[in-house]
């Protein structure tokens, strides 16, 4: 075992604060990983704050963090695909059974003994898990993936959540060239979801509740921007769309997004609310329209999502920051006042 630098929070109202952790020594099939950078997801701040206690109780000391890149430090004696010095990366996900139905078909993310990065049991050291928010972390080589080598790995990290989450869920519902596509919300999510949905050829319609991003939407691929309070410009869209991609990590009005659904269209949540959301009856019946959500992605998938930004040189837009101002960063990102993802310059954590 050995004891590393890292960030926790030890309460719901606590800041998060300097500490140290344990790891444990990579087992055969384990790779140890430096790392560089770590993405700010807002389920990291829902997590810290107990905000989703109802779903999933937070176990404290909280260390955050599933937007993981870093360089392998070592590697057991049975793994393959990684070797010392090689990039890699770690999501949301560090182990899974690898033998149900969920895992044979490459959705490790529904496998009932899927382990998360953060605050879930851990069968190597007890206690529960710990993220990204950290010097290094120990992960089963199953769980690691590849980054492409022409990205700015500030810009990789938040792929590895929020790349997946937007990544995953377009492809399932068929997004491709003459669909029309709504995104709901321009934060970490939102942002990727524009930028995917925009290399998927498809026509794009960004939704926002702040005013001042619509410039910074049709930068990033949006083909219209839709102030959600304006109920003139909300009512031109009517029926009209594919797809709809909602990433409001608030309780907020779906009904209005759900009425723009063509026949048979989908709205897929992403976004994660703590409370629950009202669905007007007749906003499905009318046009037959279907309201899903998604989790992250599997594996494999992810993995095939950062080889496809590789190819096309799609990173997240980051706001690069040294951990000691990780609170500072929770406080304006829980007033969508990021542009579009933080991402800790873990080199930081060395001075502290
Ligand atoms: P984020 O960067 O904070 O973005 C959320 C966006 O939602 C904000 O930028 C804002 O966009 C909009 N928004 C926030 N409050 C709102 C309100 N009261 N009314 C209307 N719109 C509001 O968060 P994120 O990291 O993208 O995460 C978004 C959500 O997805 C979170 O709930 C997170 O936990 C969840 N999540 C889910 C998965 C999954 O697997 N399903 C994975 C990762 C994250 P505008 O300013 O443009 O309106
Ligand atoms: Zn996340």
């Amino acid at each position: 075992m050995q004891n590393v630098k890292a960030y926790s929070a030890a309460s719901a109202t606590s800041p998060l604060a300097p500490t140290t952790i344990p790891r444990r020594d990579p087992t055969e099939q384990d790779v140890q990983i430096e790392i560089l950078f770590c993405g700010i997801c807002h389920s990291d701040l829902h997590s810290v704050r107990n905000e989703w206690s109802e779903f999933v109780a937070t176990e404290y000391p909280i260390v955050p963090g599933h937007e993981i890149v870093g360089r392998v430090t070592k590697v057991g004696s049975a793994v393959t695909k990684f070797k010392p010095g090689d990039l890699a990366g770690v999501g949301c996900m560090v182990d899974s059974d690898g033998t149900c139905e969920n895992c044979k078909d490459g959705l490790e993310q529904f496998c009932p003994e899927r382990i998360l990065t953060y605050n879930e049991p851990d069968k190597h050291l007890g206690g529960v898990t710990y993220g990204g928010y950290s010097e290094n972390i120990v992960v089963d080589e199953r769980f690691v993936l590849r980054i492409p080598s022409n990205l700015d790995l500030a810009g990789v990290a938040p792929l590895l959540c929020a790349g997946i989450t937007t990544f995953s869920p377009l492809r399932h519902w068929g997004v491709t060239k003459g669909k029309k596509v709504g995104i709901v919300g321009l934060g970490g999510l939102g942002h990727m979801g524009v930028k995917l949905a925009h290399a998927f050829d498809a026509h794009v319609v960004v939704f926002t509740h702040s005013p001042e991003k619509k410039a910074d939407a049709l930068r990033l691929g949006a083909d219209e921007v839709v102030v959600s309070r304006n109920q003139d410009e909300m009512e031109k869209h009517l029926g009209s769309f594919h797809f709809i991609l909602d990433t409001v990590s608030a309780r907020h009005d779906i009904n209005a997004y759900l009425a723009l659904l063509r026949r048979d269209g989908n709205l897929t949540l992403v976004g994660a609310p703590p409370e629950p959301l009202n669905v007007a009856a007749f906003n499905l019946i009318g046009g037959r329209h279907s309201l899903s959500g998604s989790a992250i992605g599997g594996i494999a998938e992810t993995q095939e999502m950062l080889d496809f930004c590789g190819e096309h040189n799609i990173t997240s837009d980051v706001e690069v920051i040294p951990i000691q101002k990780v609170n500072e960063a929770y406080d304006r990102l829980s007033k969508s006042d990021v542009k579009y993802r933080f991402s800790i310059d873990m080199a930081s954590l060395k001075g502290d």
